[in-house]
């Protein structure tokens, strides 16, 4: 004889389910925000419960306004301060944790970007919480998906945190449509913390082409390419002609051939453009850590046994001294 459980369990289970509650924090650079940052609002969507955002910084309220467009958040906080402008973790994570317990969040998600890595474990340990990083994937509002070992290995974590302090990889949650939201906008606390450190400068590397970590395509070298004249004489010529960016493996930017801030892979950037076009690159997995979530992977490499081969869904074994030129005059020709 089979009977309904009690009419009330279900209601009980929706009220306890409304509790959970996200707070996305964004990034902004200059007064723009950085749309990059919004896989933390889509990871909260993946999460269920509302989603509030926050902001922090100088002329922030513009900003918020503008993010307030962004699709699946509920409110958006912002503490105009210009004190927060470089996202230096010493106030930065005072001024969240005292935002968080005002708001009281279940959840706290942030990009797995520099701003994220350095911010987010001075939350955690602010709150006496463990933090979760690099998260792919979001199975339930406990369990977790994030890889290990370069990708090697992926885990699986569950957390019975009360508050779940966690940083989540951009290629795994698409960035949510920019328009069509009206969420409110409301200030924040600030608390104002003392801060120790002080913002000295910053040196940026240049360029007119799409920025590395959003770019829909990439073209990328490696040791192959034997010098940094080979590297500018062969690579900027092809990304000019695809409109792609740059980036290189490690090898390469160990070598000299490309600069730091274009490394792609375990200790370098993360990404996952339409298009990923690499030539004299192995395919080592510290390198396939940052680039194979990408759509359309193309490899050119002399020897028809690199790994890179195992993950290309277009491979040219040939020599790129010969292949890049000519596919560069292919693509200008068209
Ligand atoms: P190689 O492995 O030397 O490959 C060069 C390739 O070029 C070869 O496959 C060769 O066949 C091909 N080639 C040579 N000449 C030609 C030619 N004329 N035409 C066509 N093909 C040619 N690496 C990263 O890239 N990013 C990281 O973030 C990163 N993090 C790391 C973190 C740790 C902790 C460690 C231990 C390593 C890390 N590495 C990283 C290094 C990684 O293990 C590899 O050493 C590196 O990716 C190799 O770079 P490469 O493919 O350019 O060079």
């Amino acid at each position: 004889h089979l009977r309904l459980s009690q009419p009330s369990a279900l209601p009980q289970y929706s009220a306890l389910a409304r509790l959970l509650s996200t707070l996305a924090v964004l990034e902004q650079k200059d007064g723009k925000l950085i749309n990059t940052s919004l896989a933390a609002v889509s990871a909260g969507q993946k999460l269920g419960g509302s989603v509030t955002a926050f902001l922090a910084g100088s002329g922030v309220k513009a900003v918020a306004d503008e993010a307030a467009k962004v699709k699946g958040i509920e409110k958006i906080i912002y503490v105009e301060n210009g004190a927060y402008d470089k996202g230096l973790p010493e106030n930065y994570a005072p001024l969240l944790v005292e935002n968080i317990k005002k708001g009281g969040f279940t959840h706290v998600l942030a990009s797995h970007s520099a701003f994220g890595k350095n911010i987010m474990p001075r939350v955690a340990a602010l709150l006496d919480t463990q933090q979760l990083s690099d998260v792919t994937e979001i199975q339930s509002e406990d369990t977790f998906v994030r890889p290990i070992y370069a990708g090697n290995a992926i885990l699986t974590v569950q957390s019975t945190d009360d508050i779940k302090i966690i940083t989540v990889r951009g290629t795994g949650f698409p960035t949510p449509e920019t328009e069509g939201g009206s969420a409110a906008v409301e200030e924040g606390a600030d608390p104002k913390a003392e801060c120790q450190t002080e913002w000295v400068s910053e040196d940026l590397a240049k360029s007119d082409r799409p920025d590395l970590s959003s770019a829909e395509k990439v073209v990328s070298g490696g040791r192959g390419l034997k010098s940094k004249e080979e590297f500018d004489r062969l690579m900027p010529p092809l990304a000019d002609a695809l409109g792609a960016a740059i980036g290189a493996s490690r090898a390469a930017v160990d070598s000299g051939f490309a600069d730091n801030s274009l490394q792609v892979g375990q200790t370098g950037k993360n990404v996952a453009p339409q298009l990923y076009l690499c030539a004299g690159i192995s395919g080592a997995i510290q390198h396939l850590a940052g680039m194979k979530d990408s759509k359309v992977i193309a490899a050119i490499n002399k020897d028809g046994d690199a790994p890179i081969f195992q993950v290309a869904d277009v491979g040219l074994v040939g020599d790129l001294f010969e292949k890049v030129p000519e596919l560069t005059e292919k693509l200008k020709a068209q």
